[in-house]
């Protein structure tokens, strides 16, 4: 097969949610149908004991959540799948967001219970800057939740994405009897004990339907769909593609009931890989020529080896075991001959791969986040990825002043990863650590015991806004603790204010100090 043909069947994405919304209720019926585990409740034990394969690091073990981003993958359909581990706590970091620079499309998880939960905001909002289509799956419709208009009025709100409903559910909770599906023209049945039985329009009125038609949460959702038809925006693939317009389907993950039809009608729509923007121009999936960027670097995966894995994106040309490539960055020639392809019950050795694959590279410590890895005579490197605010700052210190030198070079590393983010006290060797989420830290902590044999400790310093100088000559008086002078990795000067409220009162005071900040979204 062609790397045209080869590429154009690859589908790749990653499921976003809030916590406890269902993402790994869904993972695992998606599994089920790539016939990857036997039966659902593997993929994560949180109440059973039993751990994913993809939580790798003990960490994950002992809190039960997915720490790091792994990958499956499955043919389905003619198709070849690949699905992405964002990590779901609610302390969630950096790679989760980074994981979405490497997907084609993202599955949005809505707690039908709930509605729209802070998570979601955040990671949608980045899917939204990157233009990436967003498929809404509305879930626990087995359980009496909120009215669907409801729902789909709080995505467009605050999300402000135009919302076009793929089905429609009659009733909830007890009173669930299934959905239209309007792609389909069918109405899905559901009678409970995991069965679906698929009706289309024209055979309800047969006498066996009689009660199920004549119920009055049948003709409430008849009228309503009438209604969206008549009256509801209209379905085009153009503004799905471009991310401005989500199809939404009802159903319930765990039942699961909805799911084999919003799958269905998902790897449908969902796009192949795009071509992408780089430093020398667009570059497309097909072309011959092998490139790719690294969108996470994961050290010591597996304790018995002490090895780094980076996670490559393929974005275009073949790759092959033992091919030769340059880091753009260097322009080094590296030999890929130990490669991973990451299934969620193992580690396979990987022979070929294609744009929209997601293969892991042994990393003998050259590589950084963001890197492009590239055959072909001319280099370029794939767009920078963004860098997101961190939320939360700790001062971090060595239990034991004696081994400083384990602890600079653990934090050295670790930072280096992009795992967290460093920030010095002006002109001092006082370290402070700044994260998207509370579970870097732990991450963090654990990782410089472990692998580093130094212990350190947390002093939170609460959450901050950071704004960067744009001078470098500072007027420190005007700085304490409240608004901290720090320096980044690279010596700018950066100010952490407390709050929003500081930070405007100082800039009301100080018209003349000029504030950056780095990570305005436009
Ligand atoms: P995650 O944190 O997003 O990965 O969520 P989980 O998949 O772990 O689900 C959180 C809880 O919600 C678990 O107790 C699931 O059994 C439950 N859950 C998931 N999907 C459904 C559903 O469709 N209906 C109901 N009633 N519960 C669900």
């Amino acid at each position: 097969m062609s790397i045209q043909e080869e590429t154009s069947k690859r589908r790749t994405f990653a499921i976003i949610s809030h916590p406890d919304a269902g993402k790994t209720t869904l993972t695992e019926t998606l599994l089920l149908f790539g016939n990857l585990i036997r039966s659902a409740g593997t993929v994560k034990g949180k109440k059973s004991g039993k751990f994913a394969t993809s939580d790798w690091m003990e960490i994950e073990k002992q809190r039960g959540i997915s720490v790091t981003s792994s990958v499956m993958n499955f043919p389905y359909k003619g198709l070849q799948v690949n699905i992405l581990d964002t990590p779901g706590h609610e302390d969630f970091s950096e790679d989760t967001y980074r994981t979405l620079t490497a997907v084609d499309s993202v599955v949005m998880i809505i707690d039908a219970t709930k509605g729209i939960e802070a998570q979601t905001k955040k990671l949608f909002k980045v899917c939204r800057m990157r233009g990436i289509p967003i498929f809404t799956f509305i879930n626990k419709l087995d359980r009496e939740g909120r009215e669907p208009f409801d729902l789909l009025e709080e995505i467009e709100e605050l999300l402000d994405i135009e919302t076009y409903p793929m089905n429609w559910p009659v009733g909830m909770g007890k009173r669930f009897q299934g959905i239209f599906d309007r792609d389909g023209n069918q109405f899905v049945h559901y009678s409970g004990n995991e069965q679906e039985t698929f009706i289309p329009y024209d055979e309800l009125k047969k006498p066996e339907y009689e009660e199920l038609v004549s119920s009055d949460e049948f003709k409430t959702a008849q009228d309503e769909v009438a209604l969206l038809d008549e009256a509801g925006d209209q379905f085009s693939i153009d503004q799905v593609l471009k991310g401005e317009q989500t199809p939404v389907f009802f159903g319930s993950a765990l039942a699961p009931f909805g799911v084999q039809t919003f799958f269905d009608t998902f790897i449908s729509m969902a796009p192949p890989p795009a071509p992408r923007k780089t430093t020398e121009g667009v570059v497309q999936p097909g072309n011959p020529d092998f490139s790719g960027f690294i969108f996470k670097i994961q050290a010591n995966m597996n304790p018995q080896h002490r090895d780094r894995v980076a996670f490559l994106r393929v974005c275009s040309g073949k790759f092959e075991r033992g091919i030769s490539v340059k880091l753009a960055r260097t322009g080094k020639t590296i030999n890929l001959s130990q490669s991973q392809q990451f299934v969620a019950s193992s580690r396979d050795n990987i022979e070929e791969a294609y744009a929209g694959d997601i293969i892991g590279i042994y990393d003998p410590n050259v590589y950084r986040i963001g890197d492009t890895l590239l055959e072909g005579k001319e280099l370029f490197e794939y767009d920078e990825l963004p860098q997101f605010p961190p939320e939360q700052y700790k001062r971090v210190t060595a239990k034991n002043v004696m081994k400083s030198k384990q602890f600079k070079k653990g934090i050295e590393q670790l930072v280096q990863e992009g795992a967290i983010q460093l920030f010095k006290k002006y002109k001092t060797e006082s370290y402070i650590l700044g994260a998207v989420g509370e579970l870097q830290f732990d991450v963090f902590k654990y990782r410089m015991q472990n692998e580093y044999n130094s212990e350190v400790l947390l002093e939170p310093i609460g959450e901050r806004v950071p704004r960067w100088l744009n001078e470098e000559k500072v007027n420190t008086a005007l700085f304490d603790e409240r608004n901290m002078l720090v320096q980044d990795r690279e010596g700018n000067n950066v100010v952490l204010f407390k709050n929003d409220f500081a930070l405007r009162w100082f800039q009301d005071n100080h018209p003349d100090v000029e504030l950056i900040d780095l990570y305005e979204v436009n």
